[in-house]
């Protein structure tokens, strides 16, 4: 399955659209302005998992340590989804040691799914 969205509105749109046939804003001009980083960021509120694990893949690529916090708001906005936090903790994995990264865990090692609060903690350990 191929689906679509519009990173703006969030609804689903035909491929390659300019312009969002929902919310009438400019696609291509808000990718053009917004850096990469700062879309990946954005498309962690998107309602679909799919993107939204598309842009924790790519975070974790990015290696950058603000991203901790975003992620982690990511995988606590979605408590059943462990799959997706699972798909967190190893997108932190990659980021630099860092204050944020420690804050981010110690948040995640308070998440409401099992598997996620035991490896959180456990890769907390792993800082100190
Ligand atoms: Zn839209």
């Amino acid at each position: 399955m191929n689906h679509h969205y519009c990173p703006l509105c969030y609804a689903e749109i035909p491929i390659g659209s300019v312009t969002c046939p929902v919310c009438a804003r400019d696609i291509e001009g808000w990718e053009r302005e917004t850096p990469y980083y700062d879309r990946l960021i954005w498309a962690l509120r998107n309602p679909h998992s799919e993107v939204r694990m598309g842009a924790i893949l790519s975070l974790a690529n990015q290696g950058r340590a603000d991203a901790a916090g975003p992620l982690a708001d990511c995988a606590i906005q979605y408590p059943v989804d462990v799959v997706q936090g699972m798909a967190v903790l190893d997108a932190m994995e990659r980021l630099p040691a860092s204050p944020e990264k420690r804050e981010a865990l110690e948040k995640l090692s308070h998440h409401p799914a099992h598997a996620v609060r035991i490896l959180a903690a456990e890769k907390l350990a792993d800082l100190s």
